[in-house]
């Protein structure tokens, strides 16, 4: 098989010019005679690789100055802990909105370490819908404000940043971080697994504002604390040297591509093609409120369920891969990040009305 369209949720793809020049530097990197992964991560290769992707990730997201940007391991999953053994400070809750799956996780990992209070939820929507923010039961002494601001298996997205005012607001940005310019000054901190909209899996960055980092919990273990990763540049032991390499590829690519504001236009007119395709369609639907819906991952599914196994495999044999849906939602799902091109929507939109003339 040549290169297909690959669709899926993460890991997910990763431009293919990004692929290509891995390879090409494969076997010796800018002539140092070695490959990323055989460096110290000490040594200055490294170190320059390090601090490009640093300085590039700094602006495509415009990050302030007091910022500081953390390139970790353990994925988004570890933040659910290290928010709370960090942001504390003092305070004995944290306020969360839940909106599904993920928002869920962050939860249950949060409520190990302190008192979480869920300040809206749209559980009873079946996570199809955001609560208004005029009915968020916020605690003004919350130590944070916790969301997901995409959620990848509901296909649901903000497409506002929350008010929190003067408490903390943190964002797990895993499936829509670099999608879209950003207002990195509203957050306290925004974290985000690398491997849907970054890079490979294997490490989580967070951005986080300086003045939230040093009063972690005493037990908090080395690994856990933001204060020690920050004043070791990321570097406190051995990073994921390969991962970070890759992921300051995929800046340069963004770089190269015009910068968050066009991809931004290249997504929405992504996801606004393939959700006409299925609201114009009976025989596929998506039930997320279309004030909504998420530019990255598209849930849907068909009028008959009995046709999901030809549907995937046919799919499978015109080059369009991991469709499946999520377990817990069932149906398919289209996850249509940055790497994914405009052809590929297109392509998976023709595949999918030949389909339903074919079987409806
Ligand atoms: C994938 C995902 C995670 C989990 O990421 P890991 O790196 O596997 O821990 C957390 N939150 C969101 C929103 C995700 O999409």
């Amino acid at each position: 098989m040549s290169r297909a369209y690959n669709f899926s949720a993460g890991p997910a793809a990763v431009p293919t010019a990004v692929l290509q020049q891995a390879q090409a530097e494969m076997l010796d990197w800018h002539g140092s005679g070695m490959n990323v992964m055989e460096m110290s991560h000490r040594g200055k290769e490294f170190m320059s690789i390090a601090a490009q992707a640093e300085a590039d990730l700094r602006e495509l997201l415009a990050i302030p100055a007091n910022y500081k940007v953390l390139f970790l391991q353990g994925g988004a999953s570890s933040q659910f802990a290290m928010l709370p053994l960090n942001l504390l400070r003092g305070k004995t809750s944290a306020d969360y909105l839940n909106t599904g799956e993920w928002s869920k996780k962050a939860i249950s990992e949060a409520k190990r370490y302190c008192q979480v209070n869920v300040v809206a939820t749209s559980a009873a929507q079946n996570f199809c819908t955001i609560p208004d923010q005029d009915t968020w039961q916020l605690n003004p002494d919350a130590a944070y404000l916790h969301y997901t601001p995409n959620e990848t298996i509901g296909g649901l997205e903000f497409q506002d940043i929350p008010n929190a005012s003067d408490v903390p607001l943190v964002a797990d940005m895993s499936s829509t971080i670099l999608s879209r310019p950003l207002d990195v000054a509203k957050f306290g901190v925004i974290y985000a697994g690398a491997q849907k909209n970054i890079g490979p899996a294997g490490m989580a960055i967070v951005i986080i504002r300086e003045d939230l980092i040093g009063e972690a919990l005493p037990h908090t273990p080395s690994m856990f604390n933001y204060k020690i990763h920050a004043e070791a540049e990321s570097m406190y032991n051995t990073p994921p040297t390969y991962t970070w390499y890759l992921a300051g590829l995929v800046f340069q690519w963004l770089k190269q591509q015009g910068g968050l504001s066009a991809m931004a236009e290249i997504n929405q007119r992504k996801a606004e093609a393939l959700y006409a395709a299925i609201d114009q369609s009976d025989f596929y639907s998506n039930p997320v409120d279309p004030r909504y819906r998420s530019w990255m991952n598209v849930p849907f599914t068909l009028a008959n369920s009995e046709l999901d196994d030809v549907f995937l495999k046919e799919a499978k044999a015109a080059g369009l891969l991991t469709l499946k849906g999520h377990r817990s939602v069932g149906g398919m799902r289209a996850s249509i990040y940055n790497a994914m091109p405009e052809e590929g929507v297109q392509a998976l939109i023709s595949f999918m009305q030949d389909f339903a003339q074919r079987k409806a």
